[in-house]
């Protein structure tokens, strides 16, 4: 139970049991969102991280909003330890796992700050370096101060090669342009965060949405990173589904190819029964023989059409999910 009160000194001042804690209506106030799954091992690293770049920053008021999203470890314990002694912590703890989406979401929702970040507990974002991307965002009055991995160090050359073909294909057909090796590290001021949280999208991809909403956006490169402790949440199918996501989400570009390779199939097969057709007329003696060509072409057409009727089942299914309008998490506790 907090006592909240304004001083001479134009100072919020919070009485509660276990003291006063102060808060400068003066200052700005940033919220540092940090999505956990299993982080237990990487918190007590980021804790330190942040409470140095916090302390680098005083021209700031702070808060940070951990979100547990179902972790199995001992992450919720870990901070509900740290909301006890340090006053700037919330947190926001789901009932099971929502994935990263989800955790943003939630986080960005619990937000007050005239400015939210959005950061990873493992470190590979470095909170070191919020002090310059706050001075990038004031120097240049943008919106947004958002990163990027200059190169993709540390990562299997496999996913490095898929990643970068997901770019190339989702640049091309959809209605948003993604800036490779992009991470979710992003300063963003209230007038784009409620922009991003007026977009109420069950199947979220939040680098889409970033780039959808617009307002302009100054970009940091820095070196990549490997995670301080504890292993990565992506697998490489986990990886797959979630870039499918992005292109079902911004664009209907696979619906379009699908009707145009089936007006290209029928057209095809006309000009080749009419092949047929003039061969006949010209040498009444010929038969078509061949079996083995026509199953290939059978199994051609059949194969397409189920590819088709795949690209529409996954918008149906995307509409699907949209219309029942389920909430994109469940708290059970804060
Ligand atoms: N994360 C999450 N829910 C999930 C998976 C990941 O909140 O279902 C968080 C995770 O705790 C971390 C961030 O998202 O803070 C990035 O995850 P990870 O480091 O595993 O991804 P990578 O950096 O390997 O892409
Ligand atoms: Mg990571």
């Amino acid at each position: 139970m907090y006592i909240c009160y304004i001083d001479s000194t134009n100072m919020i001042k919070f009485k509660e049991r276990r003291g006063v804690l102060t808060a400068n209506m003066n200052k700005e106030l940033i919220s540092v969102i940090v999505p956990c799954y299993n982080e237990a091992e990487a918190l007590p690293f980021f804790f330190d991280e942040l409470d140095k770049v916090i302390a680098s920053m005083p021209d700031y008021n702070f808060e940070a909003i951990y979100v547990n999203d179902g972790s199995k470890d001992a992450t919720l314990n870990i901070l509900r330890a740290r909301a006890q002694v340090d006053a700037r912590t919330r947190y926001v703890s789901f009932s099971r796992n929502f994935g990263k989406e989800a955790g943003m979401l939630a986080g960005l929702r619990s937000a007050n700050g005239d400015y939210a970040v959005i950061m990873d507990a493992d470190l590979q974002d470095p909170p070191s370096l919020l002090p310059k991307m706050m001075e990038l965002l004031k120097e240049k009055k943008c919106d947004s101060v958002a990163t990027r991995r200059g190169d993709r160090k540390g990562e299997p050359p496999i996913r490095s090669f898929f990643a970068n073909c997901f770019y190339g294909i989702v640049n091309k057909i959809s209605d948003v342009e993604l800036v490779p090796a992009a991470r979710d590290y992003r300063l963003m001021s209230r007038k784009m965060l409620d922009a991003v949280l007026s977009l109420s999208e069950y199947n979220r991809f939040t680098k889409g949405i970033f780039e959808w909403v617009g307002f302009k956006t100054e970009w940091i490169t820095f070196e990549n990173i490997e995670r301080v402790a504890g292993k990565t949440k992506w697998s490489f199918w986990g990886l797959f589904r979630y870039s499918l996501e992005c292109i079902v989400a911004f664009s209907t570009a696979p619906l379009a190819i699908s009707s145009l390779s089936g007006i290209a199939m029928f057209f095809l097969s006309i000009i080749g029964t009419l092949a047929i057709i003039i061969r006949k007329i010209i040498d009444t003696s010929s038969s078509i023989s061949g079996w083995a060509s026509l199953v290939c072409v059978m199994l051609f057409i059949g194969g397409l059409q189920l590819l088709c009727i795949g690209v529409l089942g996954q918008y149906l299914a995307k509409t699907y999910m949209e219309t029942k309008g389920r909430p994109n998490y469940i708290v059970a506790e804060t």
